[in-house]
């Protein structure tokens, strides 16, 4: 029984041991992260950081972090790999930039929103509830057509109010 099993272990080794051409044991550290049918992830891995330093940052971790350790370290050497200069940096740079770039837009969209708001309630304002406001009181046409005036008036009030009942809608 025993030697059967030795023998299904020596059939099947972990990426790791493969790759390093050694029995995989048991209890090895590589076998449940490394799997055999994935060996570039532990060749890129061995390439960077080395089998016998990634070994030792294993041994170091309690059970429930080494997942977490290989997959971080996985990433790491791939983009090691990938861009031999920048690495992993090149990346969190680059999407450091788009979160920048996206908060300016979204600072500017919101600084349109806050805008468009102060210019509905001026203009709603204008329409009878601000006695003092330029455009009720100062335009020298809407004086004259005196019988004119109320019929627009009224419509234009329409639409202030659908444009904020839709605005507010949208909120
Ligand atoms: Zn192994």
């Amino acid at each position: 029984m025993k030697e059967s099993g030795r023998k299904q272990g020596a059939a099947s080794p972990c990426a790791a041991c493969k790759l390093l051409r050694r029995r995989c044991a048991q209890d090895c550290v590589f076998s449940p992260y490394f799997p055999a049918d994935e060996p570039q992830k532990f060749a890129n891995v061995h390439k960077v950081f080395g089998a016998s330093n990634v070994n030792k940052m294993l041994q170091e971790l309690p059970m429930h972090q080494r997942g977490d350790a290989v997959s971080s370290m996985v990433y790491e050497a791939n983009a090691r790999v990938r861009d031999p200069v920048y690495g992993c940096v090149g990346a969190i740079s680059s999407l450091q930039q788009q979160i920048d770039a996206l908060q300016t837009q979204l600072a500017l969209a919101q600084a349109e929103v806050v805008h468009l708001r102060v210019r509905q309630t001026a203009s709603l304002s204008n329409h009878g509830f601000g006695p003092g406001s330029p455009n009720s009181s100062g335009s020298p046409s809407s004086k004259l057509m005196g019988s004119q005036v109320k019929p627009i008036f009224d419509m234009d009030m329409v639409v202030d109010q659908a444009s904020l009942g839709e605005s507010m809608w949208s909120c």
